[in-house]
């Protein structure tokens, strides 16, 4: 075992009110910027992703998560402190007409994904609502294949419009939840929704017929990968009515570790040098801990009926372009790892 394995205290009462509270102060300090936007969708080439084109309608992420590997996508602004990620959100700009010029060139066949490199219902998403504009456009379409992450559970706010996306398209969500620990939540994911909020969102869109996920990811050596605490997410996760349940080692990009060593330092101290040296040479972690926690995954899945991966059953109002199924077959064995890949 490379790390002690984890259970952090549970809080009552006020205590467990107060941990759950969002930070208004620190919010006061997020600006917002409207990005002059090109392009809203982003081929996908790399044969690591199953997906073909990403669609994130901000930049930036408020709700700071420690772990967070996309901050590097602030260092293409020039914005390389690590923390512009969470304060400085850029939105982009909303032309309707040029989404769905976009949209018509992208052949239904092609997997769109949202949301995979911030979180489409971050806070800025009440003010500016362009994912909800954009989803609005693809509750028209038919036959597409979408998927969608989030870790909030702003996302019941559009179960109207993913309830019908779902009808005549193949669409997935998939909610990240990494601990039901409101407190332990609240340390590695600060502005992030509580945890109960985000299964929340689950049960409802499985309610409405929409296939919701929970994604487990990412698992922290020490922190979070205790087999009892993914039991009692996958037994929540199982309750909710969840579509799927998996989760993922943590990767360490170096734009990570600026936020969360000094992190690790403050609140897990005992883990520092472990993890110093796992991640030493490496983003990633190989080996027996990699299998220990797949093994584990498989083994609260099975104790509670969930599946690993989302089914790729077609919805009833399915209209196939002539080629498309073709098109799915290989296709069905990369959705875990777009579960596996994402925010
Ligand atoms: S991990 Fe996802 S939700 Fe958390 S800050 Fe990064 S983009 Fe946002």
């Amino acid at each position: 075992m490379l790390f002690p394995l984890s259970g952090a205290p549970r809080l009552h009462g006020i205590a467990r009110l107060a941990a759950a509270s969002p930070c208004r102060v620190a919010k006061q300090h997020v600006e917002y910027f409207e990005l002059p936007t090109r392009r809203y969708f982003t081929r996908c080439q790399s044969p690591r992703v199953p997906f073909d084109w990403t669609l994130n309608p901000y930049r930036g992420c408020e709700f700071g998560c420690k772990y967070c590997y996309a901050r590097y996508t602030h260092e293409f602004m020039e914005l390389r402190d690590g923390l512009s990620f969470e304060t400085r959100i850029f939105a982009k700009q909303w032309n309707p007409r040029a989404f769905c010029q976009e949209l018509e060139r992208i052949p239904r066949a092609d997997w769109i994904a949202i949301g995979t490199a911030t979180d489409p219902y971050q806070p800025a998403e009440r003010r500016f609502r362009l994912t909800r504009a954009m989803l609005e456009i693809l509750a028209r379409e038919r036959g597409r294949r979408l998927s969608l992450t989030t870790k909030s559970d702003l996302v019941r706010r559009d179960a109207d419009l993913l309830e019908v996306i779902a009808r005549s398209n193949l669409l997935h969500v998939a909610v990240t939840i990494t601990t039901m620990d409101e407190k332990l939540a609240r340390l590695l994911e600060p502005y992030a929704p509580r945890p109960a909020l985000r299964m929340g969102a689950v049960a409802e869109l499985a309610e409405r017929g929409v296939a919701a996920g929970v994604l487990a990811s990412p698992i922290l050596p020490g922190i979070n990968d205790a087999e009892a605490m993914l039991d009692e997410l996958a037994g929540q996760a199982a309750a909710a009515g969840a579509a799927s349940f998996t989760g993922s080692v943590v990767f360490l990009k170096p734009c990570t570790h600026a936020v969360f060593f000094p992190f690790l330092e403050e609140k897990f101290p005992h883990l520092v040098e472990g993890y110093r040296r796992q991640f030493a040479s490496s983003a990633f972690l190989r080996g027996a801990y990699p299998r220990l926690i797949a093994r584990r995954l498989e083994a609260v899945r099975r104790r509670h009926g969930l599946a690993a991966t989302f089914s790729d059953d077609l919805p009833e109002g399915w209209e196939p372009e002539p080629q498309l199924e073709l098109a799915f077959g290989p296709r069905a064995a990369a959705v875990d790892f777009v579960m596996k890949s994402t925010c």
